[in-house]
Order: C-alpha cells, then sequence, then structure tokens
C-alpha cells in the first residue's frame, strides 16, 4: 500500500472526524498517503479529493460532524457508477479505502470489496444498529445529548405537574431508547424490538398519575407513533398537561464524549492495522472490550444487531 482513501458517508456521528485524524497519523506513521474524500460515495465518484497532512487533521479530536462532509448518494446503488468508483481511485493511485458510516455506508464498502478493491468499514452512526459491534461511533455522545434533554424536561415537568413525551432517534434501533430510559428513569419506553400496547401503555400513566405522581415520561423511539398524538391523547386522558418533544438532530451533533473519541481513535487505528497486514473487505467491531473484525459480505448479509434485551427489562422494571 502507497495510498489510502478515507471517507465519512450516510448520517453524520460525533467521532467521525476523531476517526479521521486517526486513520490520518496511523497511516502517515506507515510511509502512506493519505487523501480524504469529500462527501462520501458521491466525492468517492467525481473524484473529488483533498491530501491530508498530519496537520490537517489538527484540532479536530472535539469536533462534532465530519470535516470531510458526507452526503446521500443512492447512486451509488448502481453496480455502474460503483465500478467507475473504483476505476477513479485506481486512477488516483489509491490502493484501499476507509469507509466511516451506518449500515447503508456498510453496503457501499461491501460492494466495493466485492469488486476486489481493499476496504475496511467502521461503524459510525448514532443509532447504534450495526451487527456485530457492541457500540458505534457517535452513539455515546448522542445518548449523553437525550440524557442532558430529558433531565432538563424532568425539571420543569416535576415544576408544573406535567407529562413529557420525548421522541429520541435511533431509526430502527431502541439502544438509544432503552439506555436513555435507564439513565433517565423514566415511566415507559416504547422501542421497535418490543412489541407494545397504546391502551396498556396509556392505563400505566393513569394508574401513576392517580396515584399521585407529578409527572411522567415517556421516551419513544422514532418511526414509533405520532409523539404529538399520544401528547394529545394522554393529557385528554390524565388531565395533566402533556408535551411532545422530537429531540430530532440535535442527537446528531455536538462534541463527541470521551467514550467516542477513544473509541474513534481505536477504530480509525486498527482499520489501518488491518489493511497493512494485508485484510480487505473487513468490518470493525468493538466486542466486549476488544476491536475484532468481520467479513463485511457476513456483516451485512447474515449477522443481525443483537436488541439490549436486558437493559430494556431493567427500564421497565425500575421505572
Ligand atoms: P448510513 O450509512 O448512515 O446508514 P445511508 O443509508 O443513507 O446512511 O447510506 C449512505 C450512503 O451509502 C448512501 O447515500 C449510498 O451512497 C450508499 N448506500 C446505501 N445503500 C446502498 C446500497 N444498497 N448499495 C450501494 N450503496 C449504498
Amino acid at each position: 500500500i502507497k495510498k489510502i482513501g478515507v471517507l465519512t458517508s450516510g448520517g453524520d456521528a460525533p467521532g467521525m472526524n476523531a476517526a479521521i485524524r486517526a486513520v490520518v497519523r496511523t497511516a502517515l506513521s506507515y510511509g502512506w498517503e493519505v487523501v480524504g474524500v469529500i462527501d462520501g460515495y458521491s466525492g468517492l465518484h467525481a473524484g473529488n479529493f483533498i491530501q491530508l497532512t498530519r496537520r490537517s487533521v489538527s484540532d479536530l479530536l472535539n469536533r462534532g460532524g465530519t470535516f470531510l462532509g458526507t452526503a446521500r448518494f443512492p447512486q451509488f446503488k448502481d453496480p455502474k457508477v460503483r465500478e467507475e468508483a473504483v476505476e477513479v481511485m485506481k486512477q488516483n493511485g489509491i490502493d484501499a479505502l476507509v469507509v466511516i458510516g451506518g449500515d447503508g455506508s456498510y453496503m457501499g464498502a461491501k460492494f466495493i470489496s466485492e469488486l476486489g478493491f481493499p476496504c475496511i468499514g467502521l461503524p459510525g452512526t448514532i443509532d447504534n444498529d450495526i451487527a456485530g459491534t457492541d457500540a458505534t461511533i457517535g452513539f455515546d455522545t448522542a445518548l449523553n445529548t437525550a440524557v442532558e434533554a430529558i433531565d432538563k424536561l424532568r425539571d420543569t415537568c416535576s415544576s408544573h405537574k406535567r407529562i413529557s413525551v420525548v421522541e429520541v432517534m435511533g431509526h430502527h434501533c431502541g439502544d438509544l431508547a432503552v439506555c436513555a430510559a435507564v439513565s433517565c428513569g423514566v415511566e415507559a419506553v416504547l422501542v421497535p424490538e418490543v412489541k407494545w400496547d397504546k391502551d396498556e401503555v396509556y392505563a400505566s400513566i393513569k394508574r401513576s398519575v392517580d396515584a399521585g405522581k407529578r409527572h411522567a415520561i415517556l421516551v419513544v423511539c422514532e418511526l414509533q407513533t405520532d409523539v404529538h398524538q399520544m401528547a394529545k391523547d394522554l393529557e385528554a386522558l390524565t388531565g395533566l398537561e402533556t408535551r411532545a418533544t422530537v429531540l430530532g438532530h440535535i442527537q446528531r451533533g455536538g462534541t463527541p464524549s470521551a467514550v467516542d473519541r477513544v473509541l474513534a481513535s481505536r477504530m480509525g487505528a486498527y482499520a489501518c492495522e488491518l489493511l497493512k497486514s494485508g485484510e480487505s473487505g473487513r468490518c470493525v467491531a468493538l466486542k466486549r472490550g476488544e476491536l475484532v473484525h468481520y467479513d463485511i459480505i457476513e456483516c451485512i448479509n447474515s449477522m443481525k444487531h443483537k436488541f439490549m434485551k436486558t437493559t430494556y427489562d431493567l427500564a421497565c422494571s425500575l421505572g
């Protein structure tokens, strides 16, 4: 290997910059050149590259987002476009690629690997929904952001005798909701992995209010229900003022937590180690504190993210 490329793709996540920095500095220490690809797969296809030095990644460790930019580029689903992108890399002397992104980005990385081009995937998403890894880069920061927001809502709910329905992100993965629920001791947590019944949820909130509880907080994973309607229903049922809050993209931004910085730095360096030892078509994962790697094709085709069932049960029994 003489020269590698690094890109961030899909939804941004805090810690992506820390991962890029680790890739760049580790690769340079091996004597490789590094180019950053602007705006994910669209920049890859367009040959939009910038040369990266040690200095290019200074003062980035603590910054949210991704300085390389990210984009949705659905054209990458077209095999011809992918072949063209691989050709662009070869023409630019790039021998290997590190992709930092979520499961959609992993699909792109899988196809690049299938074309025989060395590629390593790093899990960068706040959703924690990548198979095989206990944590993704950005999850811890997003969780801390959600917890801080819910704590604030609790203060005002308790003062005003209010109910709060809080929608958190996570896409089809309830990890963010479940961990926020345990951290904030909420009354109910609604996630896609566990079937829930609206009437039962409403009845349990009503029982708490009737028993004299001054406030209640429900954490709802996105795409589960209309939280504004849920707030109206609960207000009508309990007589307590009820507000819905959609935390939204606030959870995507902000300075990465120390946990995410460490994870991103470890994973970025590990990606280069894998390439150095001749690995390709692998994705990096955290398993019981250690970094491991899987076949990216296997990860996409046959592995499933494991839902945090025991933590969910804990949220229910303590909340
Ligand atoms: P994330 O990586 O956060 O899950 P997306 O699902 O939007 O985000 O995927 C990011 C990008 O990855 C897409 O815009 C596209 O360029 C590429 N991608 C997604 N799915 C595929 C696929 N099936 N085949 C090839 N490329 C894909």
